[in-house]
């Protein structure tokens, strides 16, 4: 997908232009991989004007990530959060996509190295359907990717590192290469895990599972998000073990993400899921998208207007 630049950047403190947002080659993140980030979307609402999705969860889950890793972070929860307003602000900016970065910046060596502060900026720039406006209507095609997810006790799912996205890349291009939109990654004892960049559901006889943190899950705010809906409208999730196998008798699949949204799977590896009708999947798109044109209610202030 390439980049669209945009006018400023939030980087450290306060607005600079795009190109001046720069950093030297000797950076630790760069070196070693010490970055964690978010990726958030601010939709052009009807009822609210632009508004970021949870941006305080996002804030939340960023703090929890740069803390496993001892990155220092100078901005607190609402520092964070008013960060994301006001770069999607500045550019003018209707709709966007959000990408913030804390990590550790120029100035040591050595994966153990303690740093006083570390760097932290968010970029807004325009950004569609994340897997193409076909597989928002139609839904996608996707297969079990060769490759497995991080194993428990290495590198930590739940946290949201750049490095993790290296697994994702190898899931997502040998997926690519065989014709699918995506791959779904297992997780290190061959249960289910996740999709590259998208947690994942599954519809069984009129019942939601979904696969717990414990496989190697990066515990999505869009599955949060799903969850909440679901017993909203009284459909029973549980979150467990998911063998292989299960998802070739789904009725329904979907992955959510902020990327991804809430995307419909219509075929697993070449075989069709369920007989086609996605009643589930399509109450819970109506009702996530309804936040963003009005229809549903936000009961839990979920949309953050920028002001
Ligand atoms: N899993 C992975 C590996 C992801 O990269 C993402 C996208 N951030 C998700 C799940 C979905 O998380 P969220 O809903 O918080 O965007």
């Amino acid at each position: 997908m390439p980049i669209q630049p945009v006018k400023y950047i939030w980087m450290n403190g306060g607005l600079i232009e795009w190109e001046k947002a720069t950093m030297h080659v000797m950076t630790h993140a760069f070196l070693y991989g010490t970055s964690a980030f978010e990726g958030l979307r601010a939709y052009d609402t009807p009822h609210k004007g632009t508004c970021i999705f949870r941006n305080d969860a996002h804030a939340e889950r960023l703090l929890y990530s740069a803390g496993l890793y001892d990155i220092p972070v100078a901005l607190d929860r609402d520092g964070i959060m008013a960060a994301c307003r006001e770069v999607v602000r500045a550019n003018g900016l209707a709709s966007s996509y959000i990408r913030v970065n804390a990590y550790l910046g120029y100035g040591e060596l050595g994966p153990y190295s303690s740093f006083d502060k570390g760097e932290f900026n968010a970029i807004a720039f325009p950004f569609g359907a994340y897997l193409g406006e076909e597989a928002a209507r139609d839904g996608i095609d996707v297969c079990i990717s060769s490759w497995r997810r991080v194993a428990p006790g290495t590198i930590p799912a739940s946290a949201k590192m750049a490095g993790n996205y290296l697994s994702s890349r190898l899931i997502s291009r040998e997926a690519h290469k065989h014709g699918y939109k995506e791959g779904i990654g297992l997780a290190h004892d061959g249960t289910v895990s996740e999709g590259a960049g998208e947690n994942l559901f599954v519809v069984k006889d009129g019942k939601i599972v979904t696969p717990p943190l414990a496989a190697s899950i990066l515990n999505g705010i869009t599955r949060n998000t799903i969850i909440t809906f679901a017993g909203d409208l009284g459909i029973e999730v549980s979150e467990q073990t998911i063998p292989r196998e299960f998802l070739y008798g789904a009725d329904e699949m979907f992955f959510t993400g902020t990327a991804a949204e809430v995307t419909r799977i219509r075929s697993l590896d070449g075989k069709k899921i369920g007989n086609g009708k996605t009643p589930i999947t399509d109450a819970l798109r109506q009702k996530f998208f309804g936040l963003f044109n009005g229809e549903t209610e936000d009961e839990r202030g979920w949309l953050d207007p920028i002001g």
